[in-house]
């Protein structure tokens, strides 16, 4: 941040630390040697060291200012003062250069979203307007129209933070731009535009954090033909949360589509034999099962509508939600102590039932069940058998081992998640095939929305993927911010002798090198068969024992902490094996494949023959951690190949209520967001940038010589800094560029004139 205060005097006005309000304001009264002491606005006497207080800009615009950049003072309590302000007028959105803040209104804000808005942002040179989703998304437009260069728009923050919804509108505003005005029926924007509900009705869920949580990322690549009009798009999905589907903890929710399966016509209640969510073993771990202002019946016909303008025949969503109705059935199936040692047998009659259903809805072709009861004998038998056995392979022989109940439950769930999975990627292959994609498109704007940084009390393998993506998009992030300061000052024709910023690729490296990362070492205990948490664990230690990022915890045999950029997490390994196994059981694959409705059966396509012979074990092996590196790998790639935007959404306060803005939790989304790092980047080299007018009006009086007979600003800015001995400083073609520190150290000289 900036520099050690020089200036600071009995009587400045400064910014102290605070534990309760991050940073409070106050005045000093005293300094001696190294500390000073300082009444602060709320009336306390505090002591601090000079080296950690700031100074204050007396002369701050009341209502905050629209870009960070032009604050005079640019440090950390500088920064939450103003989004502090703004956020107080509802002004939801600052800039810091071109880096987009958003902080979540938590209240519906329509007017700044209606077409009268997009009206005015559209073409509108950036930064004329006050900060809008809309103008960076017109900038991404503009600069792909006129450069012919595909560009992106990366929008980030914690769940809650509202990236969702702020890539919505951005997607609403570049359909606004590239549609076709007055054409009626599905046009690709519209599909673009209602993909969001479909992938929100099977992707989203309540938690605690955000009633509308996104459990996977999404990459939306729109894409412009010559004329710019939107001519095809492509969503790419990263990491779907499958746990939820078989564990909810209260008071969150499973994902949104049982729920809304369940308020479905009575109808369809009776053709899939449901009941109330409560009467479901994968719902009611919970006891949420409504959405406060938010009808799930509404909510079904409208993601039946969703999907027909996608392009999802009647057919297919029957079979969709019949593959849904499977799942809540399937976890009803309980399993009790079979008649032989470590053998388990349908818990009663009511898992018999569910059952047979699941065999009815998933494996036999529902609507031809009548004529072929006969054979719905035989898919049952083998429905169970793939549930209470497992098939042993030994060079010997076959054999069939039984299953104990914890085991055929943990077999059952499996199958769960993996049909849900598949079902996602299903839907997200099917929007994709019917918006099509335009061969010819040259030119692309590419939306990520994200999951952020997460460090939570107890972290596992899915917040080590996320915060390995996070630690991706910062190194991304940091290069672009170091690289648009560069080009900046270029432009101005300034020199500029620039000192290194930390890079975190040390953290990349721990992460993902190839061979030796966290990652490859996972890989190699996955296939190791008598490998475990410990051993995983003792083999992290012993290859890290060194590594400046990588840390043992004292108090523990198996987690280990990893100092991200954003702070340290300590992961627990003790799921980390088995949630990296992309591994389907061949009973349940065989079962399934064999299905009698095809749609289910596409959902388990038969493994290609060479695969399953193959001796080499590390090709037949694949892991969820190393197709998640390659899927990270690619899209750092596309988004390599165009010009980046970035949003950063934070999340004011956790009770996700209106007009409460919390210091301390705001300035660690900062940190994380990159918000800080960006600043500090800047910092490095000239935070400071007034016009000549400006610097001008505020400074003359400390020469008013330099103004006699000089109607040229810049002209009289050159003397004036001349004038003043700033080392560093440097006169730019439209502005005066300080270095840190040196706005205040001439503050201090104009409050002693
Ligand atoms: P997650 O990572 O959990 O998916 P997210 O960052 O995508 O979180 P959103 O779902 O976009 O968060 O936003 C959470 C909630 O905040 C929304 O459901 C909405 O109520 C509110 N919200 C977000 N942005 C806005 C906005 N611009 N105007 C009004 N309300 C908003
Ligand atoms: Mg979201």
């Amino acid at each position: 941040m900036q520099g050690t205060p020089v200036n600071i005097i009995v009587g400045s006005h400064i910014w102290v630390e605070d534990p309760e309000v991050s940073w409070i304001d106050g005045k000093v009264t005293k300094i001696n040697g190294q500390e000073v002491e300082v009444q602060t606005s709320d009336g306390r006497q505090v002591a601090a060291n000079l080296a950690n207080v700031y100074p204050k800009d007396e002369d701050a615009p009341a209502g905050g200012v629209d870009d960070m950049t032009k604050l005079s003072y640019l440090h950390e309590p500088g920064v939450l003062q103003n989004l502090s302000l703004r956020y107080q007028l509802n002004e939801i959105y600052t800039y810091t250069g071109s880096i987009l803040i958003a902080i979540n209104p938590f209240q519906r804000l329509p007017h700044l979203y209606d077409g009268h808005m997009m009206e005015q942002y559209k073409g509108a040179p950036f930064g004329e307007l006050s900060p809008h989703v809309f103008a960076i998304a017109d900038v991404a437009f503009r600069a792909m129209i006129n450069e012919g260069k595909s560009n992106s728009i990366l929008v980030s923050g914690e769940s809650g933070a509202g990236k969702t919804e702020t890539t919505k509108m951005l997607m609403q505003y570049l359909a606004f731009l590239g549609g076709r005005k007055g054409t009626e029926g599905r046009t690709v924007e519209q599909q673009v535009l209602e993909s969001n509900p479909v992938l929100e009705a099977f992707g989203n869920a309540k938690t605690v954090r955000n009633n509308n949580s996104s459990r996977f990322g999404k990459f939306v690549e729109i894409q412009f033909d010559k004329h710019g009009r939107i001519s095809g798009a492509a969503i790419r999905t990263y990491l779907l949360e499958r746990s939820r589907v078989c564990q909810v903890s209260d008071p969150e929710r499973n994902y949104h589509c049982f729920y809304l399966l369940c308020a479905a016509p009575q109808e369809e209640i009776e053709k899939y034999k449901l009941g109330h969510p409560k009467t479901f073993r994968y719902l009611n771990q919970s006891n949420c099962y409504e959405l406060v202002g938010i009808s799930d019946a509404q909510e079904y016909l409208a993601t039946r509508r969703a999907m027909d303008v996608v392009g999802i025949s009647q057919k297919e969503q029957d079979a969709i939600f019949r593959v849904v109705a499977s799942i809540l059935h399937l976890g009803n199936v309980e399993f009790a102590k079979g008649k032989e040692i470590d053998s388990s047998v349908l818990k009663d009659d009511k898992s018999k039932f569910h059952l047979q259903t699941v065999a009815e809805l998933l494996i036999f072709r529902f609507d031809l069940f009548i004529y072929f009861f006969r054979f719905l004998r035989c898919d049952l038998n083998a429905l169970e058998d793939a549930m209470l056995k497992r098939v042993m392979v030994t060079p010997e022989e076959v054999i069939k081992r039984s299953l104990d109940p914890d085991g055929a439950a943990v077999s059952r769930d499996g199958l769960a998640k993996t049909i849900y999975s598949r079902l996602f990627d299903w839907l997200v292959d099917k929007i994709n095939n019917s918006i099509g994609q335009d061969p010819n498109s040259k030119c692309l704007i590419g939306v990520l929305d994200i999951y952020g940084f997460e460090s939570f009390k107890s972290n596992s393998f899915e917040q080590f993927c996320i915060n390995f993506t996070n630690e991706k998009l910062q190194q991304h992030f940091n290069q672009h911010v170091f690289k648009m300061e560069q080009e900046e000052y270029t432009k101005e024709e300034i020199d500029w002798s620039y000192i290194e910023f930390v890079d975190n690729q040390d953290v990349l490296d721990l992460i993902e090198k190839k061979p030796g990362g966290i990652i490859a070492l996972l890989d190699e205990a996955c296939m190791f068969p008598k490998s475990t948490h410990e051993t995983f664990s003792q083999k992290l230690y012993q290859t890290f024992k060194s590594h400046k990022r990588f840390i043992k915890p004292k108090l523990s045999r198996t987690d280990f902490t990893v100092a991200h950029y954003a702070g340290e997490v300590q992961y627990q390994s003790d799921q980390f094996l088995d949630k990296n196994k992309d591994y389907v059981v061949p009973e349940h694959q065989d079962l399934i494949c064999a299905s009698k409705c095809s749609f289910v059966a596409g959902l388990f396509p038969p493994i290609p023959e060479e695969s399953t012979k193959s001796s080499n074990k590390s090709s037949k092996f694949s892991s969820i951690g190393s197709r998640f590196k390659l899927q990270l790998q690619q899209l750092m790639d596309t988004l390599n190949s165009t010009e980046p935007h970035y949003i950063r959404c934070v999340k004011p306060n956790n009770q996700l209520k209106p007009a409460i803005f919390e210091n301390v939790n705001i300035m660690q989304q900062l940190r994380c967001g990159g918000v800080l790092e960006a600043i500090r980047i800047s910092c490095a080299g000239y935070p400071t940038r007034k016009s000549f007018y400006e610097f001008l009006n505020r400074f003359s009086l400390l020469a008013p010589e330099v103004l006699e007979g000089n109607t040229d600003e810049k002209i009289a800015c050159k003397k004036l800094l001349e004038k003043l001995g700033l080392a560093g400083a440097q006169n730019g073609k439209t502005k005066i560029f300080l270095r840190a520190g040196q706005m205040a150290e001439l503050d201090a000289r104009r409050a002693l004139k």
